[in-house]
């Protein structure tokens, strides 16, 4: 159990026996319980709204959302069977005690059972206080337990809310969490939050990290800006902004988007989709999402962009019910743009088989290219073979074929096999100095640019003794100078 310390006991005592909620609160969690409904759908397409009770008609399939006609709110859809369904969401509050900024969260939870009947409880788990410091400084209260591996806040009212102890694990408990929004500004007025419109953001932007923001003195300008311009998820990311310069510097994007960023409150990982996409189109930018595994990593979007539009590869896409995976998909245009087929015919474009098709490429592309790169080698081998020399002890000679160099990499286990390109290029000169007693064995592996030697290897990357080396040097300067 973590130890709590005196002045933050002090604290939670008051805020536990002397507090009140502010004004708006329960109107707050009430609007949070409207989002904790279903649409019931028996036979024939007869849905029933579990927030108004109001009965309609829908061909949409279960587990698909629906607007209801009545109370025009949308809900996910169940079939009537259903025996138990459960919503939990997680509310937050702030507050300010003794010079101290507390953050309160909350479990808002509604069970609804085969009778339809709503259970809906709320319970306060968890407090954090803004610290600054890398380690976030949580609270829990008796509520928490946890049973297997995940974390369980009882409802029950069995669990005493008003002890606590110090949250210790290393995973968090709660980041994110909806904001009331209505107390922030008085509570900010008198610190260096007062412009940062937290208030708004909290107001515009469902679960939010509100420490985070709380913590983030350097943004407060961009946070004012950017709630200013009514982008309030993209103030959640103040960070990835630049304060100054135009609209395009600052966004990626022309300052006609501005509009449509503006309606649709758009996130930081739709903005980036947007700089690629291009297109004021909202649906495809939420399609494309579906494209994004980790975080907001686009970077597969961005390489297939590259090469065909995204229009286009969300048609492919919704051709094979999203079952596209774009870490192929962006290796498979890449092949057959190096191997000349035309992309703009969608029969390149749009493989069926996705999968196979790629790993012909892969072949076909391996094959080729390892073709031209040996031939290149072939030449230079030819043209380096002048360099040649050797005494009674060594002899250096250049690599004359691609499987000559992989053999030599292989033997010294060094990685010259990534030179072969370069080599082939002419960027670099690759060398073999052999044991004139042994010249199939490889010794040193030498790279020459410009004449001189740059590196020269014995096994696992060691560096030659003081013979081979200076073998070496009577070659660089009575062979390679010379020539020079
Ligand atoms: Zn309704």
């Amino acid at each position: 159990m973590g130890y709590v310390k005196v002045a933050y006991r002090n604290i939670f005592r008051q805020l536990d026996y002397h507090s009140s909620m502010p004004k708006g609160w329960n109107e707050f969690v009430e609007k949070q319980l409207k989002f904790q409904n279903l649409i019931i759908k028996s036979s024939k397409g007869k849905c029933y709204c579990t927030n108004c009770n109001h009965s309609f008609f829908s061909n949409k399939k279960v587990n698909e959302e629906v607007k209801c006609p009545n109370c025009h709110n949308k809900y996910l859809i169940k079939r009537s069977n259903l025996k138990y369904y459960e919503f939990k969401d997680y509310l937050s509050i702030l507050d300010y005690i003794n010079d101290t900024f507390v953050i309160r969260y909350f479990e808002l939870r509604t069970i609804i059972d085969s009778l339809r009947e709503h259970h809906s409880s709320i319970v306060e788990f968890a407090r954090e206080i803004p610290n600054s410091k890398y380690n976030r400084e949580v609270f829990v209260n008796e509520t928490v337990s946890k049973c297997q591996c995940h974390i369980h806040i009882s409802h029950s009212g069995f669990y005493d809310e008003k002890i606590w102890r110090k949250y210790t694990r290393n995973y968090s408990i709660i980041d994110y969490s909806i904001v009331f929004p209505d107390n922030i500004k008085k509570l900010l007025k008198d610190t260096e939050f007062k412009y940062s419109r937290i208030w708004d953001i909290a107001k515009h932007s469902r679960y939010i990290d509100l420490l985070k923001l709380l913590e983030n003195k350097a943004d407060i300008n961009k946070m004012e800006l950017l709630s200013k311009m009514k982008l309030y998820n993209l103030a959640l990311r103040a960070d990835e902004f630049r304060e100054k310069g135009s609209f395009q510097e600052i966004f990626g994007v022309s300052k006609d988007y501005y509009q449509f960023m503006k309606r649709y409150n758009i996130t930081y990982k739709q903005l980036k989709l947007l700089r690629l996409l291009k297109e004021k189109d909202f649906s495809k930018i939420k399609y494309l999402e579906n494209f994004i595994n980790y975080g907001e990593r686009t970077e597969d979007l961005e390489e297939i962009s590259n090469y065909i539009s995204l229009t286009r590869f969300i048609k492919y896409a919704k051709m094979h019910h999203k079952h596209v995976k774009t870490y192929i998909y962006k290796d498979y245009l890449r092949f057959a743009k190096l191997l000349g087929f035309d992309l703009k015919n969608t029969r390149y474009a749009f493989p069926k088989n996705l999968r196979e098709e790629h790993d012909k490429l892969e072949k076909q592309y391996k094959i080729q290219s390892e073709e031209i790169i040996n031939k290149a080698i072939l030449r230079r081998g030819k043209e380096l073979d002048m360099n040649k020399y050797q005494n009674s002890k060594f002899i250096i000679l250049p690599a004359h074929t691609l499987k000559a160099l992989q053999d030599e990499s292989k033997q010294q286990r060094n990685c010259v096999r990534t030179y072969a390109e370069r080599y082939a290029k002419g960027e670099c000169d690759i060398y073999f100095m052999r044991d004139i007693k042994k010249p199939k064995e490889s010794l040193v592996t030498v790279e020459v640019k410009d004449n001189r030697v740059v590196q020269s290897r014995i096994k696992y990357n060691n560096s030659p003794n003081e013979q081979q080396l200076e073998f070496l040097q009577d070659w660089e300067q009575n062979v390679l100078r010379k020539v020079a």
